[in-house]
């Protein structure tokens, strides 16, 4: 295991953002992850773990302790369409593996930047669909107890982009036991996967330097508001939540810019990076947008991006205000 130094953090992000982590290491396993915290405590660094990069704000300054980066960890069918995974496997070869295996159920998720762990960890969804929806168990360390334990599904308390694990920054996935529909055709599942990844293109060029969807889509009650909503999309709302894409829009910050950071023009929930933007710069636009937002509509946005590395004031102020979880590891 190697630990390399000032290694710079915009290489491993989508959003291609970020300053040098004091230390760095790619980890793959639990063991490798221990061995990361004890040098971690032995220097009294705080530790971040990331996977893919793709739901992750540095700071400019990035990251004053140690980053580990998980990357693999195996991929075994087992019996009964039950399959289990390395956390830092990446999403989209989970998948395709799976559709080659006859295994279905995933297919919508396809395309999804990043890890199995990174996308556990969020319940990341797109079409109706949740990886959640697939899991049986979720194996973690808990790093404040170096103790590995195994989570059942309902254990997990899985939610809209929500998990036990995002609560808990302490619990780091290390593997994911899915269960699939076997006995598919791999030539129709790979066709479901490759249509999703080409609907996903036309709604946004996903090779853009972004993380996806800035905001969470807000609880809106207001009526009238969820009425425009209907009239404009021809849409139901799901559930209690309006798209904050659509929310944006309505305030007018469509293509909206600060230095190289733009409300995208085709996703205005998507914050883009059109080349050499700095986090400050990022920052700035998403502190416009949710004040235009909560002052013309009375919508609290919340990220779903994971800031990190700006400071421990910054932290503190923003998690007590339930702005997001700020997770920076003692
Ligand atoms: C173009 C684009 C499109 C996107 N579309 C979607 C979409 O349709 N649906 C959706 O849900 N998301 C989407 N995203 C967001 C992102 O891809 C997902 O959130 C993804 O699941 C994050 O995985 P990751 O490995 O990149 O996590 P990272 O960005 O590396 O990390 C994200 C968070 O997870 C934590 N984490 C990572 N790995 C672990 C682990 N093993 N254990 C515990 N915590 C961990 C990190 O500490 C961090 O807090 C999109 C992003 C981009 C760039």
């Amino acid at each position: 295991m190697e630990f390399r130094e000032n290694e710079i953090l915009a290489h491993y992000t989508t959003f291609k953002i970020g300053g040098p982590a004091k230390l760095f290491a790619e980890v793959s396993d639990a063991n490798e992850l221990s061995l990361g915290y004890e040098r971690a405590a032995s220097e009294r660094l705080p530790v971040y773990i990331m996977s893919g990069g793709s739901n992750i704000l540095f700071s400019d300054k990035g990251f004053p302790g140690l980053v580990m980066r998980l990357t693999d960890g195996g991929f075994r069918i087992l019996d009964n369409g039950r399959v289990s995974v390395g956390a830092g496997k990446t999403l989209l070869d989970v998948i395709l593996a799976c559709c080659q295996a006859g295994l279905s159920g995933m297919e919508k998720l396809a395309g999804i930047p990043g890890s199995v762990g990174g996308a556990v960890r969020g319940n990341a969804g797109a079409f109706g669909s949740e990886i959640a929806d697939h899991i049986v168990s979720v194996k973690v360390l808990n790093h404040k107890t170096g103790m590995v334990k195994e989570y059942g599904k309902d254990a997990c308390a899985f939610g809209y982009r929500m998990s036990l694990f995002k609560k808990h920054p302490e619990l780091i996935i290390v593997s994911v036991e899915f269960r699939l529909a076997s006995g598919s055709d791999p030539v129709a599942l790979r066709s479901i996967a490759t249509k999703t990844i080409e609907e996903r293109e036309a709604k946004h060029p996903q090779d853009a330097f972004c993380a996806g969807s800035f905001f969470m889509n807000p609880t809106v009650t207001d009526e009238h508001l969820r009425e425009e909503f209907r009239h404009d999309s021809g849409k139901e709302p799901k559930g209690e939540r309006l798209p904050a894409g659509w929310v944006i829009d309505q305030v007018g910050l469509r293509g909206r810019t600060i230095g190289h950071a733009k409300v995208s023009e085709q996703h205005p929930n998507y914050i883009v990076n059109t080349g050499g933007a700095t986090a400050e710069e990022v920052l700035t636009l998403v502190s416009i947008v949710k004040q235009k937002v909560r002052d013309e509509l009375n919508i609290q946005l919340q990220e779903e991006v994971q800031l990190v590395g700006f400071g421990h004031e910054e932290v503190k102020t923003r998690r007590e205000k339930g702005e997001n979880d700020f997770s920076w590891p003692s």
